[in-house]
């Protein structure tokens, strides 16, 4: 896997777990918050039932005394002595001890028939002055009981001046009582005085005695700020809820009474306001959590079988299957990667190329050449040493090797080895002699590009194949010199087939024993612009190279079938003309096809065409090669083997294959003369005789050439010896001779 995704994938699982963070705190923010005001609204709802329960009981007794402070006031006679079991029945209902009248003297009349004066008392001051109130705990002075005395003005009904109190007494503990209800559980309340005192509290029923609340405030809020706050209510303010934070949280709301400044506040301690809702919401968390949790295994199981799969894909994209080699995609995906890595001072890519592969498949036969090169792919594996060094193969016997080194001679030293190697592979006890065509580029620090340092290695790797005397070639500038004028030939070219530079000349053939015309090779030649024509040996074999032989062939094609049919048209008696097929044809059977549409286009019958395949292309695919014959049979071409002699086709391919015509080349004609050349010459023709196929020797230049060829059977010749070629309108000249001779000899 490369780095790029490995980083890509860490990458993405940070980013994805950073999300579900950001999420969950969100989530966990939200729920808080969401609490937070549930848990206000609780404690105001707590606290607002509070106000109105003390409300109820307090005022309720208020203006039941009230009430009969009216009816007491209003009696101008009222007798306080005999009225004491009335008042005490009143008390009973009311839930006081007793009820008391007090004069404005201070002489206080009791429901129990008790006479004290009681005009020290703050309440019966603030009664006397008109105001309900009630008070603090305060010590009774006749049964020392603590009891909260409730007392109302009594006025009189002419002109409402007070004149008297009326008052009741509760024991303080009942007082609470009314109250503990609320108190016993929390939320707590407290009935406080503006000053913090505590009137009546919840933990008095536990016994705990606090007197001011700030001394509870004290102990759990945590900063000044709040008791600040809490005093500015009680002081001067209106309720409000105020949120503390210790250990956990408590929320107080507070509300005035409206009776004597008092106030009720409701306390809410976090833990128990919470209980529920923090369950739910530990629930939920739990739930995020697990969510959480299962997501990213999920995610990572996810991943893992994307990896695996990703990992598969990329070993088939990455991986030839035939050596186990890396390919040329991975060095090219992780070649930066590697050369980042090196520890090495110097990294090369140096380029194997096994030379006369096609041989060994020809001489052992395509299985033990196939074992051949897994054998080559072990040797170069072994070649490796450093963990970033890598050896891929590029296609059929075309390996390359990234090497780390410190010294020129470490690295010619790792080269050597493998040539060695190489060398000593035996087949059937034999050695096979075989040699390998080496190339290297040296990277320099700047030039990192993985294009350009293959293309190099490949140059080497060519230039070592041409001077296979050399160990190896080094990629040199003049190297690149070649390669920026090959670049430039290619431009050249193109731009001739643009401008329609190509056209097909006709070297004619002739009867050996007629030396009549039958027929003639079309053969390509470049009018350059500025008036040379080039020959096909200068841009033939390189535009093999770079594909543009196709289009060319094409040019060809279109040519010669335009001559034949402007000289058909003509009257012209046609020989059949042969076409030379690049290799491109020899693999792709549509090639075949196209000349038949051609062909057809201009209505020539495919036995005016000969179709010759050079001898070096057989060994490249047999099977296909056969197979693409029998089509071009089938469309009536005859199909010559050109070159015969230069190549290495062996006996058994031309055996095999079904040619028409053999073509023994001009440099086995050139032989002729020497003892060896003659008797090549002279098997080449009995064994042509014998496969059935008809002979035509070319580079034909001397009488003494021609009569060997005559005297040996070849049945046609093709060469400077009969004639140059020629172009279309020169050969033309020759049909309408050759005809006209022709003519003569029928009229003769
Ligand atoms: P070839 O097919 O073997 O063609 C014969 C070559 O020998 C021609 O060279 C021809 O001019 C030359 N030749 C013929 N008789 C003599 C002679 O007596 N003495 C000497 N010295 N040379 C002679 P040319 O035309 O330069 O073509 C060279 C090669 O280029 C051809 O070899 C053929 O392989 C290739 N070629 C030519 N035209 C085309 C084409 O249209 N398409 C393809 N694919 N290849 C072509
Ligand atoms: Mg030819
Ligand atoms: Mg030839």
């Amino acid at each position: 896997m490369s780095r790029l995704k490995r980083n890509r994938r860490i990458y993405f699982l940070v980013l994805y777990l950073i999300f579900t963070v950001c999420i969950m705190l969100v989530f966990r923010y939200y729920v808080n918050n969401q609490m937070d005001k549930h848990l206000i609204e609780q404690i105001s709802k707590s606290s607002s039932q509070n106000l109105s329960r003390v409300d109820e009981k307090l005022k309720g007794k208020i203006e039941e005394l009230d009430n009969l402070a009216i009816e007491i006031g209003s009696n101008e006679e009222y007798d306080y002595i005999n009225s004491f079991d009335d008042l005490q029945r009143f008390a009973n209902v009311l839930g006081f001890r007793e009820i008391g009248i007090i004069l404005p003297s201070g002489d206080a009349y009791m429901s129990t028939g008790k006479i004290l004066n009681l005009k020290d008392r703050q309440y019966f001051l603030q009664a006397l002055g008109g105001k309900s109130n009630i008070s603090e705990i305060i010590i009774d002075r006749f049964q020392n009981q603590t009891v909260n005395v409730y007392a109302v003005p009594i006025l009189d009904n002419k002109d409402n001046s007070v004149k008297g109190v009326l008052c009741g007494l509760q024991p303080a503990d009942e007082f609470l009582e009314d109250f503990y209800s609320e108190m016993g559980s929390e939320p707590y309340m407290y009935i406080l005085k503006p000053n913090g005192d505590i009137i009546s509290k919840a933990e008095e029923k536990s016994g705990l005695s606090i007197n001011n609340i700030y001394d509870i405030l004290d102990d759990f809020a945590e900063n000044d700020k709040v008791i600040d706050n809490i005093k500015n209510i009680l002081e001067n303010g209106q309720g409000d809820i105020i949120n503390i934070k210790n250990d956990g949280y408590k929320y107080i709301s507070l509300n005035p009474v409206g009776i004597n400044d008092w106030w009720v506040m409701t306390v809410g301690t976090d833990d128990v306001l919470r209980e529920k809702t923090v369950i739910i919401a530990e629930y939920i968390h739990i739930f995020n959590v697990g969510i959480a949790v299962i997501t990213i295994v999920a995610l990572v199981i996810l991943l893992n079988i994307h990896k695996g799969r990703e990992e598969k894909l990329e070993r088939i994209a990455y991986c030839d299957q035939f050596t186990s080699l890396y390919n040329k995609e991975y060095l090219k995906a992780n070649f930066l990667d590697r050369l980042k890595k090196s520890s090495h001072k110097k990294v090369a890519l140096v380029g194997y190329d096994v030379n006369k592969m096609k041989m060994v498949n020809e001489i052992y036969g395509v299985q033990v050449g196939n074992y051949v090169i897994k054998y080559i792919a072990n040797i170069l594996k072994m070649s490796v040493k450093d963990d970033n060094e890598i050896v891929i193969r590029d296609h059929s016997d075309v390996f390359f090797a990234l090497y780390m080194y410190d010294t020129k001679d470490e690295l010619e030293n790792r080269i050597d080895s493998v040539i060695n190697k190489v060398s000593k592979i035996i087949c059937n006890n034999k050695n096979m002699q075989l040699t390998m065509a080496v190339g290297i580029y040296e990277l320099t620090n700047e030039e990192h590009s993985f294009e350009k340092s293959f293309s190099y290695a490949q140059m080497a790797k060519n230039d070592n194949k041409k001077n296979v005397e050399k160990g190896y070639s080094y990629y040199s500038q003049a190297m690149r010199e070649t390669e920026l004028r090959n670049k430039q030939l290619n431009d050249e070219i193109k731009e001739g087939i643009a401008n329609k530079e190509f056209m097909a000349w006709f070297q004619p053939q002739y009867d050996t024993f007629t030396k009549k015309i039958v027929g003639a090779e079309a053969l390509v030649r470049w009018y350059k612009s500025d008036g040379r024509i080039i020959s096909p040996y200068y841009f033939i074999e390189f535009s093999e190279k770079t594909g543009l032989i196709q289009e060319i062939d094409r040019i060809v094609l279109e040519n010669v079938c335009k001559s034949i049919s402007q000289w058909r048209e003509q009257g012209l008696d046609v020989m059949p003309i042969s076409l030379n097929l690049s290799r491109a044809y020899l693999s792709d059977e549509n090639a075949i096809y196209y000349i038949k549409n051609t062909l057809d286009k201009y209505n020539i019958p495919g036995d005016l065409i000969k179709l010759e395949v050079t001898e070096s292309a057989i060994v490249d695919s047999e099977d296909k090669l056969e197979k693409i014959i029998e089509i071009m049979h089938k469309f009536s071409f005859r199909v010559y083997l050109d070159d015969f002699g230069i190549g290495y086709s062996s006996l058994s391919s031309i055996n095999n294959l079904n040619f028409d015509t053999l073509k023994i080349d001009k440099s086995f004609v050139d032989t002729i003369g020497t003892e060896k050349g003659n008797r090549v010459i002279k098997y080449t023709i009995d064994l042509a005789k014998n496969l059935g196929m008809s002979l035509v020797a070319e580079g034909v230049e001397t009488k003494e050439q021609y009569e060997f060829l005559k005297a040996e059977h070849c049945d046609v010749i093709q060469g400077y010896y009969f004639s140059k070629p020629l172009s279309a309108s020169e050969f033309k000249e020759v049909l309408e001779e050759n005809q006209k001779n022709d003519d003569k000899k029928v009229v003769d």
